[in-house]
């Protein structure tokens, strides 16, 4: 740590700490080495050459390393007035007063690299090996002065599968009804901290659940049963960076109980961005209109037909094909409905005929301009006819040609127009 040594050799002190410490201290690598310093953010700018004012009025000044790496050095600070949702920051204190503005023991471990010791006024370390999460001081007035702290605990203990020390627990219920005052963005990002760090967010999505927090922040998942927790665990983490299908689909599987329509309402309270809201919410919204009936046809043994399933993929989306059957394999493990050799044949067929088969009007061998030459009244007229012969080739793929097609509305256009004279 050549940044800790520079600032000791300067006669300041230098620790390692916050998330980096505990994930060490748990054998999980992770990248973001911060540090806190008895240094002044301006000491920190004229000490190195590359730097980079982050947050100067909260004491952070990110300094680039050799390898073009930036590391957020902070200066030791104390809370000062904090009203739930914003801190107020004093410098010139401690280490200890720095450690003990900490939301919890297990991310108030400091770490001097120089001198290899480890600093851990807060039993931190014995939490990390008991397995449990807990507020450093007193868990009510600690939770009060950030409400986010009872999200961020939930995350914690659901991402290394601690448990919640009691009185923290209970802070967390208590904080529950005042969580409303998070802004929906604060709460959109520890939603989606917990999609990208916890393995199985089922426990943390029943611990929102349990406190009251979805009750207030997501009214939609308030009764979230256990079974819809777990569908979310059967789908990867999106990882770092992001995959944006595995995001979309674990968001998808959260509130897969809910329609299309009401995940939207729920996506955008939340400030999801548009394109979040409509690729989660058309993938909820097949679900919701699909799933039954695909689920009870597979559960019967039955093998649906070619036709069946490009109507179904017709419907679901060619685009939505892939995501829709993961959403169903994560339901349909959960609840032990389809055995995954089923639905790997099932998978393969559906993308086959999918990408293979006309299954939209823009597949078709004909077009609008096709069939105005042949005799269509443009308007509503010919979106039907459009659809009438999708419909056919839905049925019989090998109707998809121009001559098929012309001579079936040819004859349309003349049964129309016989109608019309005899009238
Ligand atoms: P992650 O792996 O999720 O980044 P982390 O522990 O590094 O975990 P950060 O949000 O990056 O979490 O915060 C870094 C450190 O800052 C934490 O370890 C903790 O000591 C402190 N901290 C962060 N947020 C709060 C908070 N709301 N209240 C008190 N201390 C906090
Ligand atoms: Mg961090």
């Amino acid at each position: 740590m050549e940044l800790a040594a520079t600032l000791q050799k300067a006669g300041f002190e230098a620790w390692c700490v916050g998330g980096a410490v505990r994930d060490a201290l748990l054998g999980h690598a992770h990248l973001d080495w911060d540090l806190a310093t008895s240094a002044t953010p301006r000491e920190v700018q004229r000490l190195f050459r590359r730097t980079v004012p982050v947050g100067i009025e909260f004491g952070t000044v990110g300094v680039i390393d050799r390898e073009g790496r930036m590391h957020e050095v902070t200066t030791f600070r104390r809370d000062v007035h904090t009203d739930g949702r914003h801190a107020v920051v004093e410098f010139g204190v401690s280490l200890d007063d720095d450690l003990a503005r900490r939301d919890f023991t297990i991310n108030a471990i400091a770490w001097d690299p120089i001198a290899e010791r480890l600093h851990d006024p807060f039993g931190g370390r014995e939490d990390l090996a008991r397995g449990v999460v807990r507020a450093v001081g007193v868990a009510s007035e600690r939770l009060t002065e950030d409400r986010l702290r009872a999200l961020r605990a939930i995350r914690f203990a659901s991402r290394f599968d601690f448990t919640l020390d009691p009185a923290t627990w209970q802070a967390v219920v208590e904080s529950a009804p005042h969580l409303g005052r998070l802004s929906p963005e604060r709460v959109k990002q520890e939603l989606e901290k917990t999609m990208e760090q916890v393995e199985r967010p089922s426990l943390a999505l029943q611990r929102w659940r349990d406190a009251g927090a979805f009750a207030v922040l997501i009214p939609a998942l308030a009764t979230l049963t256990d079974e819809q927790a777990e569908v979310v665990d059967q789908l990867p983490r999106p990882g770092l960076p992001t995959r944006p299908l595995r995001k979309a689909l674990r968001l998808a599987a959260l509130f897969a109980g809910l329609d299309g329509k009401r995940t939207e309402q729920a996506l955008r309270a939340l400030r999801f961005s548009n394109v979040d809201i409509s690729t989660v919410g058309s993938l909820v919204d097949r679900w919701h209109r699909e799933g039954a009936a695909l689920t009870a046809t597979i559960r019967s043994g039955a093998s649906p037909d070619d036709t069946t399933l490009r109507r179904l993929a017709a419907r679901v989306g060619r685009l939505r094909v892939a995501a829709f059957m993961r959403l169903a394999a994560a339901h349909w493990a959960v609840r032990g409905q389809v055995p995954a050799v089923a639905w790997r044949a099932l998978h393969r067929r559906l993308l086959r005929i999918a990408f293979r088969d006309a299954i939209e009007v823009g597949d078709l061998a004909i077009d609008g301009d096709d069939l105005r030459r042949l005799g269509v009244q443009p308007g509503p007229l010919l979106g039907q006819s459009l659809h009438e012969l999708l419909e056919a080739v839905l049925r019989d793929p090998s109707c998809n040609t121009v001559a098929h097609l012309s001579a079936m509305v040819r004859a349309r256009v003349d049964a129309g127009s016989a109608q019309g004279q005899s009238r």
